[in-house]
């Protein structure tokens, strides 16, 4: 063999073998291929498998909340139907889209005579026109509120008559728009128990005027009489005082006292009968001047007593009859004062709530039990004599007429010996 043949032989191995490496190669690259396939395999099946884990629980959850939803409908329109009152569902442009039974029964239509008509079908033709604007309003601004107010809402039945309601709107949403709810109440009793009411209340108001007419009348025309009493009982006791005996002087001025008791009477007669013959006439009172002023008028009781009147907190402006809240803290305070066997502390307090203002007056005194506190709000109720305590036992009946008659409500909260507080509201009106 020459060099040539050698040289081409041992070339020929190193081919042979280069390619049986490279055949080896690809061999061991395909292996790789196929397992990089079947591992991209596995987690396009894992994915795959995810995917579908995840859409069923989508699926689950679609058709739970189709479900609820199907469940809420039935709830709703069972709702609708079991309520007392009439439903009506109105779409943005008037058109009735649902009616319950009670709107049937009250409006006297078949469900098909009236679903798809405008809801002007249900109202007196005087309303029709402003209606139509007033429900364009509503769509714009839509809230849950009354419809109106005041005694003009009115239903109209399929025979063509009239009734009076009260109706609430509220607006629902939904995919297809705005939606307003309607609830419609026949207030035909109502009204009526109403009408009976206030009659029945003017009526007692006129025979209240009439009696304080009478009470004015006679308390006028006894004080003139008692006064010729109480002059000659006078009279007696200073020109005939040296042929009276002691007993004799004594019986005159018994008389001049009860004279001058029936005179407190009489005065507080007359005061109570003024309160519904004159009506109260309101203004704004600064309640801060009045309890100064007050205290001014009760200053020689204070002094005698060594009474502390305190006011605690701000005394907001009233709206009120200035003369008779006055009468008010007048008669509280000095009973505060006078029903008290310690040194009296006397506390004045206010507050708001809601639409009332709140008074306190808050006294150490002897209190009151509690089966009376109701009663000595009535006239000339007492619970003691002159000697222990004078007075009248007209004051609180005076308060209570006054407080009331100025829209408030006046009661008290106490324990024997333990102190007394009397509380009244007024409303707060206009400023
Ligand atoms: P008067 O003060 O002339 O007796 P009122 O109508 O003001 O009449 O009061 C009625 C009764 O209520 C009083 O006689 C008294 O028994 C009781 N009373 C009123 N205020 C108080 C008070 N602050 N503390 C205890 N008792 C009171």
């Amino acid at each position: 063999m020459n060099s040539y043949e050698t040289r081409t032989k041992s070339e020929l191995i190193k081919i042979i073998r280069s390619l049986e490496k490279k055949q080896g190669k690809t061999a061991e690259q395909r292996k790789d291929k196929t397992a990089r396939r079947e591992r991209a395999d596995e987690a396009f099946e894992v994915r795959v498998q995810e995917r579908t884990a995840e859409l069923e629980t989508i699926n689950q959850a679609l058709r739970k909340e189709m479900a609820a939803r199907q469940r809420a409908e039935e709830q709703f329109r069972e709702m609708i139907e079991s309520a007392p009152d009439a439903i009506v569902i109105v779409n943005g442009q008037g058109k009735i889209l649902r009616v319950n039974g009670e709107t049937m029964k009250m409006f006297g239509y078949q469900r098909e005579e009236i679903v798809q008509q405008s809801v002007e079908v249900l109202l007196p033709d005087r309303y029709r026109g402003g209606h139509i604007g007033h429900r364009d309003a509503y769509v714009v601004h839509p809230q849950t509120r009354p419809m109106g107010v005041g005694p003009d809402l009115f239903g109209l039945r399929k025979d063509g008559s009239e009734f009076p309601v009260e109706i609430r709107l509220s607006p629902m949403k939904t995919d297809e728009g705005i939606l307003v709810i309607s609830v419609i109440r026949d207030i035909t009793e109502r009204r009526a128990v109403e009408d009976t009411l206030r009659l029945q209340k003017k009526l007692l108001e006129e025979k209240v005027r009439e009696m304080d007419d009478f009470v004015h009348v006679v308390s006028h025309d006894l004080k003139e009489p008692l006064r010729g009493i109480d002059a000659y009982a006078g009279f007696i006791l200073e020109d005939y005082a040296d042929r009276l005996d002691d007993e004799g002087k004594r019986y005159l001025n018994a008389l001049r006292t009860s004279a001058l008791r029936m005179n407190h009477l009489i005065r507080d007669l007359l005061t109570l009968a003024s309160i519904s013959r004159k009506g109260s006439t309101r203004a704004s009172v600064n309640l801060k001047e009045v309890v100064a002023e007050v205290k001014h008028d009760l200053d020689f009781a204070i002094q005698q007593k060594g009474a502390k009147i305190r006011v605690i907190s701000k005394l907001p402006v009233v709206y009120c009859d200035p003369t008779q809240i006055r009468e008010v803290f007048k008669n509280l305070l000095s009973n505060a004062i006078k029903f008290n066997e310690r040194t009296p502390v006397v506390e004045i307090a206010a507050r708001e709530e809601g639409e009332f203002h709140y008074f306190s007056i808050k006294d150490n005194g002897i209190g009151i039990e509690s089966r009376y506190t109701e009663q000595i709000f009535g006239l000339f109720e007492r619970l003691h004599n002159q000697e222990d305590f004078e007075g009248t036992g007209a004051g609180l009946a005076i308060c209570k007429k006054m407080v009331e008659g100025n829209g408030g409500t006046i009661w008290v909260e106490s324990q024997p010996g333990e102190g007394s507080t009397f509380f009244f509201t007024l409303p707060k009106g206009e400023r």
